[in-house]
């Protein structure tokens, strides 16, 4: 065997160990990741489930009234005071609403069926 040989085996015998390593050490941040996807990630509702709720609503602003397509979702709780991102936290809300609400906790679903 040359010295070439043998410095090529220990190596690649090195970068086998380091690759075990390395998915030793990251399997818990890729399951992370897998279950992110699976629930759908940071947003927890979906653009469908939010198309929904503005058809429920009539495609109006639930504070204003307004007829627009251009409903934005709104968290009822808002995220900073520990509400969620399930459907079930949010009203469709035109522009000016809500960027007007800020960070009040105002729930205009009342009185629209669900
Ligand atoms: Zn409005």
């Amino acid at each position: 065997m040359t010295k070439h040989q043998r410095y090529y085996r220990r190596n690649r015998e090195r970068r086998r160990q380091e690759r075990r390593d390395y998915y030793k050490r990251n399997r818990p941040r890729e399951r992370a990741y897998q279950h992110r996807r699976r629930h759908g990630g940071p947003v927890g509702f979906t653009p469908e489930e939010f198309e929904e709720l503005c058809h429920a609503a009539g495609w109006r602003c639930l504070a204003c009234g307004v007829e627009t397509t251009n409903l934005t979702p709104d968290h009822v709780i808002p995220l900073s005071k520990g509400g969620s991102n399930d459907i079930r936290n949010i009203q469709p809300l035109c522009l000016s609403c809500n960027s007007s609400k800020q960070d009040g906790e105002t729930d205009f679903r009342k009185g629209v069926a669900a």
